[in-house]
């Protein structure tokens, strides 16, 4: 599939973030857990139901998955596999570099998950902008089509994989799949940029996820009254230096080496739970997704997507936002909002 950047004229900018409202009396059990601390990000999680054990073993649960994605761990598999270009891994970790090379593949290789050498050259913390001939250099050695799978080893091809775009969606789903599994009514997990919901709250009414408004520090373009849902959010605010007046994030166009400026302020994915068995493998996908409409922009390739994988999204740009057709009923604008156009 080739890319086409039709909306390259919205103007670009920063950040939006799914925020986690949690503001209800509850009638049966309701337990928040203590906010965990995995792949560099929060995770918040509040249950109806469920047994004892719940939160300690999502804890659990949450360490184990970054003992095998995360890609600064040494004792991790990623790092050993980056560090030894080839290594027998884990079932887990296999199929999540098979998804996420599938879908290298179908977003036309927006999604990258080989950019490991180019994301370190964006220093976020250092925030000087690399030279023109470092960009180039690392750029050549990602791709995705240099990555090998065969039995259960992986090999690299010399490039440096990284799972930042796809692993938090993918313990999101892990995450929700254990709530099923321990009979909780009513869930709701959320990290910096994938938030999953189950069930509905102890008194029946809906969970509210509510999407970042860009311009501000905490403000709300609206929220999402959602069931039984995962959604994941690629903005330009989670990590960015200013330079000159220029905003440079973490979401980078493979084609260029540079943080994608396709007008795009940010994009959530969401993906519909209903009958599906692989919460994770969902997971994976809105995340991996949001990255990738990120990268190409909005337009009708995008959207084609969108449709592929039936999934919706909302897209922000500095002129408004952009909401496709399936989420018109499940979604309330904040008082005083944005121009809201209905698409696709
Ligand atoms: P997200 O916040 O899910 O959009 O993921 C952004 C993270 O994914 C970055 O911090 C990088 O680790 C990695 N990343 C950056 N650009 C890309 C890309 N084009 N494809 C895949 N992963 C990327
Ligand atoms: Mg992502």
């Amino acid at each position: 599939m080739s890319r086409r950047f039709i909306y390259r004229s919205f103007a670009s900018a920063a950040l939006s973030l799914v925020l986690m409202l949690t503001s209800c009396t509850y009638s049966a059990r309701t337990e928040e857990a203590n906010p965990l601390f995995a792949f560099d990000t929060v995770f918040y999680q509040t249950a109806v139901g469920g047994d004892e054990t719940l939160f300690a073993d999502t804890a659990r649960l949450l360490n184990e998955e970054e003992l095998l994605f995360s890609r600064t761990l040494p004792e991790s598999q990623l790092y050993k596999l980056n560090l030894e270009g080839r290594a027998t891994v884990s079932r887990e970790l296999f199929l999540v570099v098979e998804e996420a090379l599938r879908l290298s593949e179908q977003t036309g290789g927006a999604f990258d998950p080989t950019l490991a050498a180019l994301s370190d050259l964006w220093d976020f913390t250092k925030a000087v902008v690399p030279s023109e001939a470092d960009i180039q250099e690392a750029r050549k050695q990602a791709g995705p089509q240099k990555v090998t799978l065969e039995g259960e080893t992986l090999s690299t091809g010399g490039t440096t994989l990284d799972l930042g775009g796809i692993a938090k969606g993918y313990a999101v789903g892990q995450i929700l799949s254990l709530y099923r599994e321990r009979g909780v009514t009513g869930g709701i997990v959320s990290c910096s940029s994938s938030v999953g919901v189950t069930g509905t709250k102890a008194d029946g009414s809906l969970y509210r996820v509510g999407i970042r408004d860009p311009g501000t520090e905490e403000g709300l373009l609206g929220t999402l009254a959602l069931t039984d849902a995962l959604l994941s959010t690629s903005g330009d605010y989670e990590r960015f230096f200013l330079a000159d007046g220029v905003r440079y994030h973490h979401i980078l166009d493979p084609e260029t080496g540079y943080p994608a400026r396709t007008g795009l302020r940010s994009v959530t994915v969401v993906a519909s739970l209903k009958g599906q068995e692989e919460l994770s493998l969902v997971g994976a996908r809105t995340d991996a997704l949001s990255t990738a409409l990120f990268v190409m922009g909005y337009g009708e390739e995008s959207l084609a997507l969108l449709s592929d994988y039936d999934m919706e999204a909302i897209f922000v740009t500095d002129e408004g936002i952009l909401l496709t057709k399936g989420l018109e009923e499940a979604f309330s604008l904040s008082e005083g909002g944005q121009t809201l156009t209905v698409v696709g």
